[in-house]
This record gives structure tokens, sequence and C-alpha cells, in this order.
């Protein structure tokens, strides 16, 4: 049995876990990384990097598709899911050789093989005992079910759905959140019949109402049938088929039914309720700087209760390396954390919706503006439609932005700045968008909340 000491051993070579050892090597600390199949995790594997590579090819086929109006004389003569396959896969493999190239530039020890955590110091892989000063548990998460549902057969979830090697005629997706929005966007776009199944009265029901209204309209004008406030019952497939039947009655029939109702945290017989961490449903639970209650033992990623995305599977990895080194680094809550979906429309948004900031500081104290992107001479260049919604204090801060329509996902690194940065919209609104860019929008949201609207009344 060998035995290896580190000054830190991660546990979990996903987004979470390799950010942490990056940026402890980077302190000048060692770092381990213990990880049983791929560096790189579920975001770069099965999750965010292959399904934005399905969703740009999506993107393709409907501009192919629409060309035509814009004077371009082309059309979709079929979608060869080998190829777009292939195209994902060679995606996913550069950037997983392009990451183990960085650790390895980062003198990071990556211990191939599955761990056990045996003490609070010490994580089990086969014979060898890896030790360190501090453990930063980073194992993931995995695609949920329902009690009663079993996964199999056509019956599948985000992993199969990635791999499938067919485009489906006929799709039932149960779950309109993230996950569940844009596959649906990837297989109508490649020509399949979708409904998408949600129990909550609305599409991405954690965004701003007016978000999910305008996806909804999006959604029906592409021919995306949705079930909304209906919760799934059973289902049933043979060979061909499956029949999914739902609470209020309606039989809903497909070729796969994908099951996306979330993701639960991989924490089961890892050891970590034996060394005494305290849980909760599986999550392990931490203070607000990432520590245990068990001395020493940091936890990081989605198996922290919050929000699941990559971006802050990072940050909190970042955030825990500097605080084992003791430079106290800023907490950034997960309201202040950017979210974007990546369905046509896409929807982007961060901070409070304006609802929650009702709660959080009373009707008369919060205003709001939601600029329509027809304003906005890029985004009709684009032929986009949606809206950019700045929720401020009144006489205060910008608490939230919300947004939808066409590539938005890339304005939200300005709008997270504006809202961790606490910025009034009178600090904001003088700097200057390019023109004709859709930045511009945010920029007028800002004129508009500072009391100077431009192109807005
Ligand atoms: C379909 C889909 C699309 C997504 N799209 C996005 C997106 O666009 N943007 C975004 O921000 N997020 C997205 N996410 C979420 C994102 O993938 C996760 O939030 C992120 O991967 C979490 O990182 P993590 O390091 O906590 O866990 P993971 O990435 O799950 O990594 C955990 C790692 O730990 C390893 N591991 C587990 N147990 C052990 C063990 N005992 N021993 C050794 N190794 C172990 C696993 O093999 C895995 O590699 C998506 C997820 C899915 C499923």
């Amino acid at each position: 049995m060998a035995e290896q000491q580190f000054d830190i051993v991660v546990l979990g070579g996903g987004s979470a876990g390799y950010a942490t050892a990056i940026r402890a090597t980077q302190l000048g600390l060692s770092a381990a990384v213990i990880e049983k199949d791929k560096l790189g995790g579920t975001c770069l594997h099965r999750g965010c990097v292959p399904t934005k590579a399905l969703l740009h090819a999506a993107e393709i086929a409907d501009v192919a598709r629409s060309g035509e109006s814009y004077g371009i004389l082309s059309s979709v003569a079929g979608v060869d899911i080998a190829k777009v396959n292939s195209y994902r896969e060679n995606l996913v493999a550069g950037k997983h050789k392009g990451l183990q190239g960085l650790l390895k530039a980062n003198k990071i020890t990556v211990i191939e093989g599955e761990g056990r955590l045996v003490a609070a110091n010490t994580v089990q892989v086969g014979d060898d005992r890896i030790v360190g000063k501090h453990v930063v548990l980073a194992s993931g998460s995995y695609s949920r079910s329902l009690p009663g549902l079993e996964i199999g057969g056509r019956v599948i979830t985000s992993e199969h759905a990635l791999e499938l090697q067919e485009i489906p005629g006929r799709v039932a997706i149960l779950g309109g959140g993230v996950i569940g929005v844009e596959f649906a966007s990837v297989w109508r776009s490649f020509g399949a019949e979708v409904t998408i199944i949600e129990g909550l009265p609305h599409l991405v029901p954690n965004e701003e109402e007016s978000v999910s209204k305008q996806l909804e309209r999006a959604f029906r004008k592409r021919g995306i049938d949705f079930k909304l406030g209906v919760r799934f019952q059973s289902v049933s497939q043979d060979a061909n088929s499956v029949t999914v039947n739902l609470e209020d009655g309606t039989v809903v029939n497909a070729d796969y039914l994908l099951v996306a109702v979330g993701r639960g945290p991989a924490t089961q017989g890892l050891g970590y309720e034996e060394v005494g961490i305290e849980m909760d449903r599986g999550f392990v639970l931490t203070n607000e700087r990432l520590a245990t209650n068990v001395p020493g033992v940091y936890a990081v990623g989605d198996i922290v209760p919050g929000l699941q995305l990559a971006h802050r599977g990072y940050q909190q990895g970042v955030f825990v390396a500097e605080e084992i080194a003791g430079l106290a680094p800023v907490i950034v809550e997960d309201v202040n954390i950017p979210k974007v979906t990546y369905c046509d429309p896409e929807i982007a948004s961060v901070g409070l919706t304006e609802a929650k900031a009702k709660e959080q500081y009373g009707d008369a104290n919060v205003t709001s503006y939601e600029y329509n992107l027809a304003g906005n001479a890029k985004s009709s260049i684009l032929g986009t439609a949606g809206s950019v919604k700045a929720v401020r204090v009144v006489d205060g801060p910008v608490v939230g932005v919300h947004m939808i329509g066409a590539r938005v996902g890339e304005l939200v690194g300005e709008a997270q700045l504006i809202v961790n940065w606490e910025a009034y919209p009178e600090d904001v609104a003088p700097f200057i968008h390019g023109h004709p860019t859709q930045n511009e929008t945010i920029g007028e949201a800002m004129l508009k909340l500072a009391g100077k609207p431009l192109h807005a009344i």
C-alpha cells in the first residue's frame, strides 16, 4: 500500500475539482486530483460542451432553413446525425486533450481511479492512500429520475440523448427546465415533433415570468408542443415507442421519453457520512465559505446545494483554494451567478427576478424596465424577438437583469458586472456600446432607468 501526501487532495476531476487544483498550484500548494472517469467531468463530456455543440448544429440548420428570407437560396437537405455526432465528439476530445495539458502544465498530480473518503484527511484509491492537509470533495452529479420511473430502453436521460444515433421522429421530454428546453430546441431544429411535459405553470420556471412567457410564445411558433401544470403519471414502452400518461388523462406518444427532472448529488457510497460529514438528501452541507463541519474538508460544485452550473463550480474551486491559502476570497452568492439557457431563443439572467426583489425590498421600493429587442437594430438584423428586463431598487442599485432573444448569453457578462458591482443605472448609463450591437439593449435599459431613454419611450 502506497501513501502520497499533498497540501490539497481533490476527489473528482470535473469543473469544480480541477479548478480547485489549478488555483491551488498557482498559489504554491501541491495538489492531486482523483478521477475515476475522464478529467472535465459532466460539463465537458456529457453536459455543457456537447449539448452546445448540438445546439450550434441545430442553429446552422435553422439558418439554412431561413436563408430565403434574407435572399440566400439555401435549404436543409437533411441532417447527417453521424457527422453531427463526430463533430461533437471531436470537439470534446480536443477540449479534453487541452485540459489534460493544462493540468500537467500546472504540475497537478492526476490519480486515475475511484476514490473513497476513509478519514478526514485521506482518500483511498485501490490500495493507495492519498493524504491531504485539506480534502476537497467534488464528486459531481448524476441524472435523476422520479420515484417509479425507471430509466432504460426508450426512456432516456441526457447522457443517452447525446449519444443517440438517430433523430427521433417524435420525442417527449419530462421537465421544462434548462436541460429539457435545450434538447427540445435541438430536436425541433433537426425536424422532430417535440412535446415537453412540465409540472409547474411555466417552462424554465426559475426564470423571470415574462421571460418564460416569451419562450413559450417562441416555442409555440417553432411548433414545439408543451403541457404545463400537469404531472407525469406513468410510461410504458415497446420496441418502437413510448406511451406517456399524464395525471390529467392526457396521453403522449413518442419514440423516446427524455427524463430531464434535475440532477442529484453523486455522493452515495463515497464514505462521506462515515467520516461524519453533515449531509442533506445526498448533498454535502457547507458553511458560506464552503467548509464542511469536518475540519479540513471542503466541498465544491454540484454536490453543494444550489445552482448546478459549471462556472459556479469553477468559482467555488478557485474560492476554496484561495481560502485554504489564507487569501480570504470574496463570496459570490448563487443569486448573482449568471445563468444561460442555450435554447432558441436564448435566455440569460443574473440577480433577482422582479417578484423576488419585491419580496426582499418591498413592492414600493422596486422598479423595472423591459426593453423590447424590436427597438434594437442588431436584433432586427438577426431577426430575433425578445427583451432585456432590468430590475432596480428605487434610488438604488440594479439587482437583476433578465434577457431572452438570439445570442443574449453573450450579454450576460456585462449584466453580471452591473449586478455584482451593485451599480446604479445612473453610474453605468453614460458608458457607450458599439452600434449596432445587441449590447446596446443593456445600455438602453440603463438609460431608461436613469431617466434619459434614447431609443425607448
Ligand atoms: C446535459 C447537461 C447540460 C449542461 N449544460 C451546462 C451549461 O451549458 N452550462 C453550465 O454552466 N452547466 C451546464 N451543466 C451543468 C454542469 O455540467 C455541472 O454543473 C458541472 O459539470 C458540475 O461540475 P462538478 O465538478 O461539480 O461535477 P462533475 O462535472 O459531475 O464532475 C465530478 C467528477 O467526479 C468524478 N467522480 C465522482 N465520484 C468519484 C470517485 N469516487 N472517485 C473519483 N472520481 C469521482 C466523476 O467521474 C466526475 O468526473 C449541464 C449539465 C448537463 C447534464
